[in-house]
Parts: C-alpha cells; sequence; structure tokens
C-alpha cells in the first residue's frame, strides 16, 4: 500500500477515508496579520481552539481527511497547523506551492529562468525540499503541489510557477492541484502547458471547475484524464448548490464518477474579508462551512439519482488514487 503524508506524519491511503480535497484550515496575509491582526483582532488561542472544534465537528460528520490547499501567497504556518492537528483526528495534507494571479513573490522575480541570476528556477528546489525534506524545521511533509491560473492569459509570473510546479510533479511524483476559473475556463490552458511537461494527468485536479455548468468544457478537462474539483460548495455567488449537484448528476450518469471530487474551498478564518470574517460568512454565505456537504449535498446527490457507491468514489477512492 502506499503512504501519503500528512501533517502529523505518513499514513497508509487505504485509511484516508472520505476525504474533502480542497479546504483551508486559514487563508492569511501574514504580514497582515503581524503588523495588524496581533493584539487586536488576531488571537492565536482562540483562532486554533476554534479551528480544532471545527474539524472535530467534521470529524463527528464522517469526514477523516482534509486536503489543504494553502500554500506561499496564502500564509501557510505549519507550526500552528501542528497544534490543531495534534488536537483533532481529521488528517490535514499539506501542500506546497505558489498562490498568485500575476506576479511572482519578490524572492523568486531576480531568480530563475531568464533573470539576472538566470538558471534553474528555483521554486522547484523549494518545492522539492517540502515534498521531501519537509516544510521550514517542522519535519511536516507537503504531499501535493498547488499553483493557480486565475486568468486564461496567463501573466510571465504565473506560468514560471506552473511551469515549476509541473516540473517538481515529473521530479517527485507529486499530485498536483490548480485554481482554475471557470468563467475564463483556465483550465484549457492550464492543461496545455502541463501536458508539453509531460505531467501525468491522472494526478491533476483543476480546482473549482465545480463553478462551472458548462459540460462541453467540464469534460474536455476530464477526457485529458485530470480530474475535476468540484469543490466550492457553499459559495452559491458562483454557482448555486443545486446547480452544482446537478451537473455532477449529468456528468456522473455520462460516466465521469472516477474524475470528481468534492469539497468546498471554505477555511476557519480568512482575512481577505476582513476581522468580522465568520459574522459575514454567516450572513452573506450561510452554507460556505465544512459541513454543507455532508448535510445538505451528498443527500441532494442521491436525491439526484446517483448512488453510494459513486458517492465513495467521489469522497474515498478517487482521492486514494490521487495520492497512491
Ligand atoms: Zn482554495
Amino acid at each position: 500500500m502506499a503512504t501519503v503524508h500528512t501533517v502529523k506524519g505518513a499514513v497508509d491511503v487505504g485509511t484516508l477515508g472520505p476525504t474533502l480535497m480542497h479546504e483551508h484550515v486559514f487563508v492569511l496575509t501574514t504580514e497582515n496579520v503581524q503588523n495588524y491582526g496581533s493584539g487586536a483582532w488576531w488571537d492565536e488561542e482562540v483562532r486554533v481552539e476554534r479551528a480544532v472544534a471545527k474539524l472535530n465537528e467534521l470529524s463527528a460528520h464522517g469526514i477523516t481527511t482534509i486536503v489543504d490547499p494553502t500554500v506561499i501567497g496564502l500564509g501557510r504556518h505549519i507550526p500552528r497547523i501542528q497544534r490543531i492537528a495534534d488536537a483533532t483526528d481529521v488528517n490535514i495534507i499539506a501542500a506546497t506551492g505558489v498562490y498568485t494571479y500575476g506576479d511572482l513573490p519578490f524572492c523568486y522575480t531576480q531568480r530563475g529562468p531568464g533573470t539576472v541570476m538566470d538558471g534553474p528556477d528555483p521554486m522547484i528546489e523549494d518545492f522539492t525540499r517540502d515534498l521531501t525534506t519537509g516544510i521550514g524545521d517542522t519535519g511536516v511533509k507537503a504531499a501535493f503541489l498547488k499553483c493557480a491560473v486565475e486568468h486564461a492569459e496567463m501573466s510571465p509570473g504565473v506560468e514560471r510557477v506552473v511551469r515549476a510546479v509541473a516540473r517538481t510533479h515529473v521530479e517527485t511524483g507529486a499530485p498536483i492541484t490548480v485554481h482554475t476559473s471557470s468563467p475564463e475556463q483556465s483550465g484549457r490552458p492550464v492543461l496545455a502547458i502541463l501536458a508539453e511537461e509531460r505531467v501525468d494527468m491522472t494526478k491533476v485536479v483543476i480546482g473549482h471547475a465545480g463553478d462551472s455548468n458548462d459540460l462541453e468544457y467540464l469534460m474536455a478537462i476530464a477526457d485529458t484524464g485530470a480530474v475535476l474539483g468540484m469543490d466550492r460548495f457553499g459559495i452559491d455567488l458562483f454557482n448555486a448548490t443545486s446547480d452544482r449537484v446537478r451537473t455532477i448528476a449529468e456528468l456522473a450518469a455520462r460516466g465521469y464518477a472516477d474524475r470528481m471530487v468534492l469539497s468546498h474551498d471554505a477555511s476557519c478564518f480568512m482575512d481577505w474579508f476582513g476581522p468580522d470574517f465568520e459574522a459575514l460568512q454567516e450572513a452573506v454565505m450561510p452554507n460556505w462551512n465544512y459541513l454543507h456537504i455532508s448535510n445538505d449535498v451528498l443527500p441532494a446527490l442521491l436525491e439526484a439519482g446517483l448512488t453510494q457507491a459513486q458517492l465513495d468514489q467521489m469522497l474515498i477512492e478517487n482521492p486514494r488514487r490521487y495520492f497512491s
């Protein structure tokens, strides 16, 4: 049996169980938290405690693993995640990569191909270290790669991240998750670059594909072998749950249940919406939390004609195959 690295160490992939393939614990702008949050709206102890409570609740609803694509640009801080992982039974799988819609972080702009310090991309070395040696001095290994392609017309910085992720995948075998924009159908140019880099498409999740109900677009992705991230349940502003469910049912009926995974892209706290994130979440997006799939979506999918075996495929077998 293959093993996969979680924040608490390596586990047999067969033990992952029902898995949400794209959930954040925290999404933070680290310098914002350090300069404006500490002593004001960011209380480390309270936030850690609430995250543990939310994960324990998730575990009580039968979900045993979350896959957390929080990378550089989204405030990844593994010592904090270790504290949380130690206090819950839910497996948390960490990622490596860079999240940007445009420019690279400055620590990479002057080094790498075509720069003043021309040479191999330093991102590849950093990603590889996270996957093989561990992140910082935590000993925690990342188990997958993450990049973001928000615009179909990729900036040079974004393309460098995608290629660095692809090359690290080819060297290490680590699977990939890509943030994409369904309105811009940015999954298409991503897949073209990944194919050029000879990536194993069965190890790629095209994230946020579930924001689309365009079957032609979704089947074009899945026909490459890539997995569709039906992973923003609860963000009704982008696509209502009823439409997301109907699209999954239609794809399952056409034989694609082996290429879909489920999630919310939720988090316990993110600073993008300010200090009152939880109040806003409840007022504006009441379903955007870890429990919407367990409480509402799975029953709706059964109602829409999916079988329990197909739900297990999307929640258990597809994640296991991705990490094998
Ligand atoms: Zn996300």
